[in-house]
């Protein structure tokens, strides 16, 4: 039906050459609620010649193929094109695969463009793999080509965060190349004013003061990518030994490496311990969040709480939450972990209490237990959150079962919950856990 194109009654225009492909609306529209409504909507496309410029014909071709036959391969080369098709008409199986695939063959070469592909699409959970990755190889992966294609949220993501171990200078050399990309791509002329401009607020989170002094008097203070005024305070701190003020804009301390946003000196955890621990995320997606107030999970004297098992043998060192990604701002959080169903007190397995300032615009955060916690199989657990700050993030689309590294966790919706939380949706996104 698709191939001899009989009876179809709408065409595609698609990629920049406009390939004609036909197809019938009501095929496309039961098997895609994006479909449904481009077609019977109520602001339904009356056209019958639909124009897909930003699709290959190949990827197209791909979709249609999986909407009639349900036939769809997904190879590495074709996967961050089909993902970014497939989450345009909503199509979660295809999805799913295309993630899979990106996950397991995830390298330093296209690390960067499944990023900019999971921000489009607003996906946390493949947001937070792509990071973790640059993160275990940031030196690597700042240099790869497709660093330069990032848009200027990812770099500023990337660049912003206390995890990316690279000496400042080379962030510096290689967000300026980054920078000359923009400039080339927004038409500006390649000079230091038009670099500034389109760096915007990612220039401040590029640590000058800890840069050498020799570095910086011979390769910073020449140029304008600064103004007068903030190479003038830079210098003077770095000449005074890091002792006078320095000015705001900029961060004067080192960048520490992994999950230092836990506060208490016993809780920060050195690079090779991290790279035991792993994260298990419960939620496909982050919630339907806006700035507006309304939409951002309540936070205040209740607790959220979540049960889980695990089939394995495993110490649980720590717990991810949501924060709401506002710099400047903190949160008091006490965190516990208790044996489900018995009495609150005696069952206490392990606490932490602490503050939590709010310092990158990642959207979660790392609490940490002062000890990992030992966790027997088939058990259940409950683990509960009390945070007192601004409203917060919150996760949606939420696994009953979640395999991490061949551990599988099961999660419950525990009795004792009073502020929302379940399996589904809310707060503590992830489990911090040792083998
Ligand atoms: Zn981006």
């Amino acid at each position: 039906m698709l191939t001899n194109e009989i009876n179809c009654d709408i065409t595609f225009l698609v990629g920049r050459e406009r390939q004609r492909m036909s197809a019938h609306k009501y095929v496309l529209a039961s098997r895609s609620s994006v479909f449904f409504a481009m077609f019977y909507g109520p602001v339904a496309e009356t056209n019958n010649e639909i124009e897909i410029p930003d699709l290959e014909p190949k990827i197209f071709a791909s979709l249609l193929r999986f909407l009639y036959y349900e036939d769809f391969t997904v190879q590495t080369n074709n996967a961050p094109d089909l993902l970014y098709a497939a989450n345009k008409y909503g199509l979660m199986k295809i999805v799913k695969k295309c993630k899979k695939i990106l996950e397991e063959t995830m390298s330093v070469s296209n690390v960067c463009n499944i990023m900019e592909s999971a921000h489009t699409f607003n996906d946390a959970e493949l947001l937070r793999k792509c990071r973790e990755f640059f993160y275990r190889e940031p030196v690597k992966c700042i240099h790869s080509e497709s660093f330069l294609d990032l848009c200027a949220e990812c770099v500023d993501n990337v660049i912003s965060s206390d995890e990316l171990t690279v000496e400042e200078y080379l962030i510096f050399e290689r967000v300026l190349e980054w920078a000359d990309a923009e400039c080339v791509r927004k038409d500006k002329d390649l000079n230091d004013s038009s670099r500034r401009q389109v760096l915007g607020k990612i220039l401040n989170h590029i640590r000058f003061p800890v840069m050498d002094s020799k570095y910086f008097a011979e390769k910073v203070a020449g140029r304008e990518i600064l103004s007068k005024s903030e190479r003038l305070a830079i210098f003077t701190f770095i000449c005074s030994g890091h002792k006078s003020q320095t000015d705001s804009n900029f961060k004067s301390s080192k960048r520490r490496g992994r999950y230092v946003r836990s506060s208490s000196t016993k809780q920060n955890t050195h690079i090779s311990q991290s790279n035991r621990q792993r994260v298990a995320m419960r939620f496909a997606r982050e919630g339907h969040v806006s700035l507006r107030n309304e939409n951002l999970w309540y936070v205040g004297q209740k607790a959220d709480k979540i049960d889980f098992s695990s089939s394995k043998t495993i110490y649980i060192h720590g717990v991810v939450v949501y924060g709401c990604g506002i710099e400047g701002t903190e949160y008091n959080v006490n965190a516990s972990i208790l044996r489900t169903g018995l009495p609150f007190l005696s069952n206490e397995l392990s606490h932490v209490s602490t503050t939590i300032p709010v310092t990158v615009p990642y959207k979660t955060f790392n609490i940490f237990f002062p000890e990992p916690v030992h966790i027997a199989p088939n058990i259940k657990y409950t683990i509960a959150v009390t945070m007192q700050g601004p409203r917060s993030y919150w996760g949606e689309g939420g696994e009953e079962s979640v395999t991490s590294d061949g551990v599988q966790f099961d999660f419950y919706k525990s009795s004792g919950e009073t502020n929302g939380t379940d399996v589904d949706h809310g707060q503590i996104p992830g489990l911090i856990f040792i083998k």
